[in-house]
């Protein structure tokens, strides 16, 4: 499948991983938003969140459960941090297999909605 994670999870593209397990990945994002900034993935590829399944929902829970537990590793647990999922085309959703950015490591700006790129 010519998808640029499962190439990720497969190795056949490098990353710098901060967290796998059976089912989950975690690695840095190549172009970093802020001081902390990584991506949680499932290993099974999911294209957005739209595409969840009942049956995948306990996977859905497990990449919070890592989330929690990569926060504490990479020490922003308790300064602070935001997860995020973009899902379809206004969410500017560049990468079509499901994925929470874990943002964090310096004071973040307001969420905004529209933006000007987007108007
Ligand atoms: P999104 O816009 O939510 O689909 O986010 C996709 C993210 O993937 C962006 O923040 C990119 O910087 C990141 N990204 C793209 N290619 C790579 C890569 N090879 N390794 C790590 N992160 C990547
Ligand atoms: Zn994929």
């Amino acid at each position: 499948m010519d998808c640029l994670f499962c190439k990720i999870v497969e190795g056949s593209i490098p990353s710098q991983k901060v967290f796998e397990n059976e089912r989950i990945l975690v690695f840095r994002d190549i172009q970093p938003a802020a001081p902390v900034h990584v991506l949680i993935i499932p290993k099974k590829h999911i294209a957005s969140m739209n595409e969840v399944q009942e049956e995948d929902l306990p996977l859905i829970a497990e990449m919070h459960q890592v989330a929690q537990q990569v926060a504490k590793d990479l020490g922003v647990n308790e300064s602070g941090y935001r997860l995020i999922n973009n899902c379809g085309p206004d969410s500017g959703q560049a990468v079509h297999h499901i994925h929470y950015h874990l943002l964090g490591g310096a004071k973040l700006g307001a969420l905004t909605g529209i933006s000007d790129s987007h108007a």
